[in-house]
């Protein structure tokens, strides 16, 4: 991938006054997959599965994720747990604060389809990519912390293929909040 060389550059030095030569956009990926800072946002049982990871037994601050508490300080939100009606603005709005380039996580059923409210409930949300563009779907009821890790690599991975003009796909003003689904 494209951080490889830049990895195996800095490793192989032997003399610490040599060059090292790489694109900006592989400089600038590298930059932002190794220090991704998810906004903390859990709103039922999910949540607790997310939480373990910060501990010391997952350690997730490893791959360079520090959990936030303000969405200007963030580039990630894991969306861990059911996201009701009512909710959904303030998601919006956390996500609209948020600066870009921005990416999203669905972690659990409930987060993606509504889950076990999928089918009779006037309340929850039947997929948050109803409000904002999801990077990549978690599944499970709930996931593992280790299918979270996974899903993080698996940002990592998108990340480094990005280029400069990608991360403004998400400038032009959009709104994601269309309630359309009832
Ligand atoms: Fe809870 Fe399962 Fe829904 Fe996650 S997917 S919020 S664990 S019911």
């Amino acid at each position: 991938n494209s951080m490889k060389p830049l990895i195996n550059s800095l490793s192989n030095q032997k003399n610490p006054n040599s060059i090292i030569l790489t694109t900006f956009n592989d400089f600038s990926n590298w930059a932002r997959l190794s220090s991704l800072w998810p906004l903390l946002y859990g709103t039922s049982c999910c949540f607790i599965e997310f939480a373990s990871l910060i501990g010391s037994r997952f350690d997730f601050d490893r791959y360079g994720l520090v959990p936030r508490s303000s969405p200007r300080q963030a580039d990630l939100i894991i969306t861990a747990g059911t996201v009701t009606m009512k909710m959904a603005p303030s998601l919006v709005r956390l996500y609209e604060q948020m600066p870009e380039p921005k990416y999203v996580i669905a972690m659990g059923a409930c987060t993606i389809t509504g889950g076990m409210f999928s089918t009779d409930s006037y309340s929850t949300v039947r997929g948050v990519d109803k409000l904002i563009p999801v990077d990549i779907y978690l599944p499970g009821c709930p996931p593992k912390p280790e299918a979270i890790i996974d899903a993080i690599i698996k940002l990592r991975k998108k990340v480094a293929q990005e280029t400069y003009k990608d991360n403004s796909k998400f400038q032009q003003g959009k709104r994601y909040f269309t309630l359309n689904h009832k």
